[in-house]
């Protein structure tokens, strides 16, 4: 048996306890994997505390991502011994995911652990880092103007941080918008240039504002998001990932028809695998160790439930993650 962090089905609301499953709880993937990282996502923050429809099935091992080593494998793309991530695909949500020590899941979702990534970085970087390089090949391929700054909402956060560093790697000025005055340090850090205040983004703005920004990663969506549109200078283009400020997008379609602003959709969960390996090749390639270590805080399996709150209310710096085994 093996140890396993498991959703119970109580009242409507999941009951969240350490236990112990066997290889029999697991569903039935063609590769069974030794999990060594996990990490802890927004999302992961509204499946562990209920606040979110997150998980669909019980009980269930929650946890969207991992990285380990294959131990079984019926796929001919995967043999014991190899080192794979797994992000997305409906894992923690749906199917049984990371926070156990052991996962089984279909061959087709797993990735390999790219050159000169470790599990523990892969899991540093974990969903919210690979969004965030999603969010960059995003504004990458539509083409941004050099010269003006880019702007990323929520930078404090673990897409946010990633997203500054990418950035700032790629020779872009960096323009981090933050609710926590105190991270101003720790995000130039991590190469941004200049410090944006929440507050200036968070109040309805015209449906266009002075041009400012040359392209953006928005975390944040609700008026934030509307608010970077409408700064958002022409031509340029603005990648929408998330909703922790909120789902809506009370905005005017001006910054679209008036300055050619494209606002630019990023889903890691369905991301098709060509993509992913391209994305997590330049992960390797871009985000050189002391980078990630800068981002990163350890915890363990037992005291994830109680971080799960704190990531809801934007508390969480950066990336979490967690240790399973090893
Ligand atoms: P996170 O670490 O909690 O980062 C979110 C950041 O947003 C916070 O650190 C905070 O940054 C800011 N924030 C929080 N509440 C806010 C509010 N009410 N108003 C304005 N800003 C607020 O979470 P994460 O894991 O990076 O995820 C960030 C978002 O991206 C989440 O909505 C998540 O669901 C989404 N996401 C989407 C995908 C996808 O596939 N599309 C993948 C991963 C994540 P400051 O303190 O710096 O202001």
């Amino acid at each position: 048996s093996f140890k396993a962090l498991v959703a119970e089905q109580a009242d409507g609301k999941p009951k969240i306890g350490l236990t112990r499953w066997t290889d029999a709880d697991l569903p039935d993937g063609d590769v069974t994997v030794a999990v060594e990282w996990s990490s802890l996502n927004y999302k992961d923050g509204l499946a562990l505390t209920g606040k979110g429809r997150i998980l669909r099935k019980f009980p269930m091992v929650p946890g969207i991502d991992f990285a380990g080593t294959v131990t079984e494998s019926k796929s001919p793309d995967f043999k014991p011994g190899d080192g794979v991530i797994l992000t997305g695909w409906g894992v923690g949500e749906s199917w049984s995911g990371g926070f156990a020590e052991r996962a089984r899941v279909k061959s087709e979702w797993l990735v390999p652990l790219p050159d000169g990534l470790g599990a523990r970085q892969a899991m540093a970087v974990g969903t919210a880092g690979f969004t965030a390089m999603l969010c960059v090949m995003a504004l990458e391929g539509h083409g941004i103007d050099r010269e003006r700054e880019i702007l990323v909402t929520g930078a404090a956060g673990g897409v946010g941080s990633v997203a500054v560093r990418l950035l700032a790697n790629l020779g872009y000025t960096v323009a981090a918008s933050t609710g926590r005055p105190e991270q101003a340090d720790y995000l130039k850090s991590l190469g941004a240039s200049v410090i944006v205040d929440r507050n200036e983004l968070s109040q309805p703005s015209k449906p266009l504002t002075s041009e400012r920004w040359g392209g953006a990663v928005d975390t944040v969506g609700g008026v934030t998001l509307a608010s970077v549109l409408a700064g958002t200078a022409y031509g340029g283009a603005v990648a929408a990932c998330g909703l922790a400020g909120g789902a809506d997008l009370p905005s005017t379609v001006m910054p679209f028809i008036l300055r050619n602003v494209a606002l630019l959709g990023v889903d890691s969960v369905n991301c098709p695998k060509p993509r992913r390996q391209e994305a997590w090749a330049r992960i390797a390639k871009e985000l050189p160790a002391e980078a990630l270590d800068a981002v990163t805080t350890e915890i363990t399996l037992e005291e994830l439930p109680g971080k799960a709150e704190d990531i809801l209310k934007g508390q969480v710096r950066g990336r979490t993650v967690v240790r399973i085994a090893g």
